[in-house]
């Protein structure tokens, strides 16, 4: 089974760094290794020790279905009122001296506690980066559940699109995705969507609001499904009546970056140069300081994670791995211009995972 063989690797890690053990609470972690889904509102922990079973540890309240559900043979639970996993943790911790722990989400009260429950001074050692690390390059089994999740974008954008006319307000377009993305099977959206048009799109707001579409616009809409645990990412760009000259330009400049980019993908490539790739171009056009973020990020399990396709990172791309590619002009007074696609990067260079259509309409 493919989340035993994720365990094993990573007891291999733990056994090879000398710790105690591993506590995991991220919710794409937990989630890689257990293949639990919890609502957002609730937290579990997964205790991976030297010695013995990994121990999942959930809220009473999803007991009965973690047991049914979750492959591990150890769940237990800690109360629901008490947000705590760390009393009925104190068996696994007494003594301990080397504890695995994410530090990106590791708060300083934790830290706290686990020393206390230790009874000892215990040194804390990063596991977000080696997971992060494995979790960047996807299985088949993987894939599939992403190209399942880019469907359900596509599909959403398309039957939002029609809605996209002067006089709709952002809002309203939003709760169109909001609701399709469910109705077409996603367990929610990826992250909250937004629609920005005209001059909240070259700001950029990234949150959609009471304002109307205008005549004459550019506007842009982000969004993304999870299916089954899986999370797609994609932006299209909209032309609200009939397009100015000078936004043709824009946009056509921001297609033609995210293509560079695109032909830049391929296995051994470092994820700077395809940054670069997109940049020179933008940067041709003289906009180059109008395009204020990163080309991509990866997708998996979480919206954003590994690879980040930016101007310092020298990582290296290789087979499996899937990225977002989305270069963005925002010009004041003209508009805000970016299309954004997942791709996946295969043995000679990369499949795009997201075909809603890309033309300005
Ligand atoms: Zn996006
Ligand atoms: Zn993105």
């Amino acid at each position: 089974m493919e989340y035993a063989g994720r365990l094993e690797v990573v007891s291999g890690w733990l056994e090879e760094r000398g710790l105690d053990l591993l506590l995991l609470m991220d919710r794409a972690n937990t989630r890689y290794l257990t293949g639990f889904r919890l609502n957002r509102a609730a937290s579990s922990c997964l205790v991976v020790p030297r010695k013995g079973p990994p121990v999942y540890v959930v809220a009473q309240l999803d007991l009965e279905r973690a047991r049914r559900d979750c492959w591990l043979e150890e769940v237990i639970p800690f109360p629901e009122d008490v947000p705590d996993h760390m009393a009925v943790l104190a068996p696994f911790l007494s003594g301990a001296r080397r504890v695995g722990v994410e530090r990106g989400l590791f708060s300083l009260e934790l830290a706290e506690r686990v020393s206390r429950l230790a009874k000892g001074e215990v040194e804390f050692v990063d596991a977000g980066g080696f997971l992060l690390e494995l979790r960047a390059r996807k299985s088949p089994k993987e894939l599939e559940l992403l190209r399942e999740a880019a469907a359900i974008a596509d599909r959403v954008m398309a039957e939002v699109r029609k809605h996209v006319r002067p006089g709709v307000r952002e809002q309203e377009l939003v709760g169109w995705v909001e609701y399709l993305t469910r109705r077409f099977g996603a367990e929610g959206p990826s992250f909250e969507a937004f629609f920005m048009s005209g001059e909240n799109a070259w700001l950029p707001q990234r949150v959609a609001t009471e304002k109307a579409l205008a005549e004459g616009e550019l506007a842009l809409l982000d969004m993304g499904a999870v299916y089954q645990g899986y999370c797609s990412d994609l932006t299209r760009t909209f032309a609200v009546g009939e397009p100015a000259k000078r936004q043709r330009e824009l946009f056509q400049v921001a297609r033609e970056a995210q293509a560079a980019a695109l032909a830049a993908i391929r296995p051994g490539v470092r994820a700077h140069e395809v940054d670069q790739a997109a940049r020179e171009v933008i940067e041709r056009a003289g906009w180059g300081e109008y395009f204020p973020h990163i080309t991509g990020h990866g997708v998996g399990l979480a919206i954003h994670e590994l690879p980040i396709l930016d101007r310092s990172s020298d990582y290296e791309l290789s087979p499996g791995m899937v990225m977002t590619v989305e270069p963005g002009i925002y010009l004041p007074g003209v508009g805000a211009a970016r299309v954004e696609d997942m791709v996946v990067v295969t043995e000679d260079g990369c499949q795009v995972l997201t075909s809603s259509p890309r033309d300005l309409v």
